[in-house]
C-alpha cells in the first residue's frame, strides 16, 4: 500500500536532495499488535512532557543500592545521569534474576564454529562471573582499572565483561579480528593493567591466532601486568613465566561469590572504540546507571522482548552492538541469548538459519552487509530451514536499501516479521532511531522515528529543521546512554560532536524527513556528492542501484571530473549466477536514472566480487574515492581485507586506459 504523502523531490531549505521516492509501506498485524510489549502511542507524549520523570520511571526498573537524588544534570555538552545513585552492572544482569524463575532459565547458548555448544544458566553465568571477579581481584584489579580484552566469540568474553563491571574494573573489548598493532594502540590509549585472550579462535575453519597476536602487541605496551588466556583448543602458542595466565588455572577453587562493588552512576563502565569507517577510531566512554538503563530500555521496547524469547544478535562482541545487545541490554532483561563464534558462511552458506532452526530463535539482529550478502548467495540457502520460529527482525550498522530490506523481510520473514531498522553509534550506546514493531507502520529504507524521549531533528546548514527533505542529523537532548566523552581527549569530542552546530549534537550522518515525518538515513555527510550543484547522498544511488534484479551490494562515490566538476562512480556487486557485462552496466545506468533522475546517472560502473568494508562490514566510500581519483589510498588499519583495495586499484585503472 504506497504512502500517503510521498517525499517532494526538492525542498528549498533542504542541505540533501532528496530523490528516492520508496512508497511500499507495512501495518503491524493485529497478532503482533495486540500482543506486543508497546501498544500504545501514549508512551511519546509521556517522554515529551516529563523527559526526566519519564527516564526516572524507566530507571527505577533497575535495581539500585542507593537511589539517585536527580534524574540529569545538563551543561552542553557534558550529561550526568541518576546523579548520586549507586548500583552495579553485573548484579543486574545477573543476580536479580537467579532469586526467581529465571535462575534455570538459558542466559546463553553459545555455538562453537565447528560446532561445539555450551548452554549456561542464569545461575551458571552468575557463578563463572563470580569466580572471575574474584581472579581478578587475586591478579590486583581494582576498582578503575583498565582491562583490555582480545578474544574470540567464547562465553569467557562476556564472563569477563561482566566481571570487570562487578568489581569496578573498566573494560575495553577490541575486536578479535584486528592486528597486533591495532590492539596495541588501543592498550596504550587507555594505559590497561591486564590482558584477557584466547589461545585462539575459529574463523571459517581457520584459526584466529590471538594469543600469538596479542604477543606481537605486548612487546610495546608496559603498562600491562598479567595476561589471562583461555584456553579455546590445542593452538600452538607460548606463555611467559610470571606474565601469563591460564584462565581455567585461576578459576580452579576460586570462590564462586564476590560482593559486586556498588557503582556510582557516572562511574566508567566500558571504552569502545568506533569502527573507524571515517578515520582514526575514538575511544568513547559510556558510564553506568545511564547505559544500563538505555540498552534495558531500548531491549525491550524494540525488540518486543518477552519472557520466552530466544535473542540473536548476530554481531561481533568487539562492536558497540555486542556491547549493548548481545551482552548488557539483553541480560538485564533476563533474555535468553543465542551467541555464535564463527562465520555465517561456513561450513556452507546456510549456517545462521540453520542455528536459527534448530535453536528456535524468535528475533534476529543483523547488518545490512549481512543481508546483502545473503541476497547474494540467494534464497536457496535460507529455503533450506524452517524459520518459522522467527517473530521479529532487526538491522543495524548503515542505512537497508529498501530492495534489502524486502528481501529480509520476505525470505527471512517469511512475510510477516516487522523489520526494525535500528539507527545508532558506537557514541549513543543505545538504539535512538527505530520503529516500536507493534504501533509503527514500516517504511523499507526509513529508521522510522526516534524512540520515546529522544529528541532527533534534520537541518540545513544554519543548523535550522528541514520539515520535508534532507539534511544533517541532530541530536537536540541529552539521552541516558550518550557518550561521556573521548577517552583522554576532551578537545576532540567537543570539537567531533559540538562545534558544527553549537548546542546541537552533531552525528556526522545526513538523513532526510518525508511529510509523514519518518525519517530516511542516507549515510555519512562527507560521503554526500556535489554533482551539478545538487547534493546527492550515496545512499539514494546505490539503493536505485540494489533495486536492480542483478545487483546484490553497490558503493557509489563522487570523483573529480574535468568537464562536471563531479561526476559518480559506482562499484557493482551481482547476484550468483548473473552476468556482468558492458549491457549490463549500460542497464544499470538507466534503471539509476529511471528510479531517482539523470542527475544520477553513474559515469561509470566497476564490477567486483567484494567492496573494501571495515573488519564491522562497513563499505568504506573514502578508499573508493581515492581510487576513482587516481590518489595514494588513504588510512586502511580498520580495512577488514587490505587485498580488495588492491584488486580494486588494479581493476579500476585497467578499465580506465
Ligand atoms: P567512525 O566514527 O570511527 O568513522 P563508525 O561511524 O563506522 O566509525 P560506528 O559507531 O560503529 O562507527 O557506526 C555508527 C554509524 O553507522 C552511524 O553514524 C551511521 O553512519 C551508521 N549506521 C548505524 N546504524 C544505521 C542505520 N540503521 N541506518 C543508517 N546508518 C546506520
Ligand atoms: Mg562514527
Amino acid at each position: 500500500m504506497p504512502a500517503k504523502n510521498p517525499t517532494p523531490k526538492h525542498s528549498s531549505a533542504a542541505a540533501i536532495d532528496a530523490l528516492l521516492d520508496e512508497r511500499r509501506s507495512y501495518q503491524p498485524s493485529n497478532e503482533f499488535r495486540e500482543k506486543a510489549t508497546i501498544r500504545d502511542e501514549s508512551i511519546y507524549a509521556q517522554a515529551i512532557t516529563d523527559p526526566e520523570g519519564f527516564w526516572g520511571k524507566v530507571a527505577s526498573e533497575l535495581d539500585w543500592f542507593v537511589a539517585w537524588n536527580r534524574v540529569l544534570e545538563w551543561k552542553t555538552p557534558d550529561a550526568k545521569w541518576f546523579l548520586g545513585g549507586k548500583l552495579n552492572v553485573s548484579y543486574n544482569c545477573l543476580d536479580r534474576h537467579i532469586r526467581g524463575a529465571r535462575r534455570n532459565k538459558a542466559a546463553l547458548i553459545w555455538i562453537g564454529e565447528p560446532g561445539d555448544r555450551r548452554t549456561l544458566t542464569y545461575w551458571d553465568l552468575y557463578r563463572e562471573v563470580n569466580k572471575f571477579a574474584n581472579a581478578l581481584k587475586k591478579l590486583g584489579v581494582a576498582k578503575g582499572d583498565r582491562v583490555a580484552i582480545y578474544m574470540p566469540m567464547v562465553p569467557e568474553l562476556p564472563i569477563a565483561m561482566l566481571a570487570c563491571s562487578r568489581i569496578g574494573a573498566v573494560h575495553s573489548v577490541v575486536f578479535g579480528g584486528f592486528s597486533a598493532e591495532a590492539l596495541r594502540d588501543r592498550i596504550n590509549d587507555q594505559q590497561a593493567k591486564v590482558l584477557i585472550t584466547a589461545d585462539g579462535g575459529w574463523r571459517r575453519g581457520q584459526i584466529v591466532p590471538l594469543k600469538h597476536d596479542a604477543d606481537e602487541a605486548l612487546k610495546g605496551t608496559p603498562s600491562i601486568e598479567h595476561v589471562v588466556v583461555v584456553k579455546r583448543g590445542e593452538f600452538p602458542m607460548h606463555m611467559k613465566e610470571g606474565r601469563d595466565h591460564w584462565w581455567h588455572r585461576l578459576m580452579d577453587g576460586i570462590s564462586d561469590h564476590c560482593w559486586p562493588e556498588p557503582m556510582d552512576s557516572e562511574d566508567m563502565l566500558y571504552i569502545l572504540y568506533t569502527s573507524g569507517t571515517t578515520g582514526k577510531p575514538k575511544g568513547i566512554v559510556h558510564t553506568t546507571g545511564g547505559y544500563l538503563t538505555g540498552v534495558y530500555a531500548t531491549t525491550k521496547w524494540v525488540f518486543d522482548l518477552k519472557e520466552e524469547d530466544v535473542f540473536w544478535c548476530t554481531a561481533d562482541i568487539g562492536w558497540v552492538t555486542g556491547h549493548s545487545y548481545v551482552v548488557y541490554g539483553p541480560l538485564a532483561n533476563g533474555a535468553t541469548v543465542v551467541m555464535y563464534e564463527g562465520s555465517p558462511d561456513w561450513p556452507d552458506k546456510d549456517r545462521f538459519w540453520q542455528i536459527c532452526e534448530e535453536l528456535a530463535v524468535t528475533i534476529f539482529y543483523t547488518a545490512p552487509t549481512a543481508i546483502r550478502a545473503f541476497m547474494k548467495w540467494g534464497t536457496e540457502w535460507p529455503k533450506k530451514h524452517k524459520l518459522v520460529s522467527l517473530r521479529l527482525l532487526g538491522t543495524v550498522g548503515e542505512p537497508i536499501n529498501p530492495e534489502a530490506w524486502v528481501w529480509y523481510h520476505e525470505n527471512i520473514g517469511g512475510g510477516n516479521c516487522p523489520v526494525v531498522d535500528t539507527w545508532w553509534q558506537t557514541e549513543t550506546g543505545m538504539i535512538l532511531i527505530s520503529p516500536l514493531p507493534g504501533i509503527t507502520g514500516l517504511k523499507p529504507g526509513s529508521a522510522t522515528k526516534p524512540l520515546p524521549g529522544i529528541v532527533a531533528d534534520v537541518v540545513n546548514e544554519q543548523g535550522e529543521s528541514v520539515k520535508v527533505g534532507g539534511g544533517y542529523l541532530v541530536l537536540k537532548r541529552p539521552w541516558p546512554a550518550m557518550l561521556r566523552g573521548i577517552y583522554g581527549d576532551p578537545e576532540r569530542y567537543r570539537e567531533q560532536y559540538w562545534s558544527r552546530f553549537p548546542g546541537l549534537y552533531f552525528t556526522g550522518d545526513g538523513a532526510k524527513r518525508d511529510a509523514d515525518g519518518y525519517l530516511w538515513l542516507l549515510g555519512r555527510v562527507d560521503d554526500v556528492m556535489n554533482v551539478a550543484g545538487h547534493r546527492i547522498s550515496t545512499m539514494e544511488v546505490e539503493s536505485a542501484l540494489v533495486d536492480h534484479p542483478s545487483v546484490a551490494e553497490a558503493a557509489v562515490v563522487g570523483r573529480n571530473h574535468e568537464l562536471k566538476g563531479t561526476a559518480i562512480s559506482a562499484f557493482v556487486t551481482i547476484k550468483e549466477g548473473k552476468d556482468s557485462g558492458p549491457e549490463l552496466a549500460g542497464e544499470l545506468k538507466e534503471h539509476v536514472v529511471k528510479k531517482i533522475g539523470k542527475i544520477a546517472r553513474p559515469e561509470e560502473i566497476l564490477f567486483t566480487a567484494d567492496l573494501p568494508k571495515t573488519r564491522s562490514g562497513k563499505i568504506m566510500r573514502r578508499l573508493l574515492r581515492d581510487i576513482a581519483e587516481g590518489k595514494a589510498v588513504g588510512d586502511t588499519t580498520t580495512l577488514a581485507d587490505p587485498a580488495v583495495i588492491a584488486r580494486l586499484k588494479t581493476k579500476y585503472e585497467e578499465q580506465e586506459s
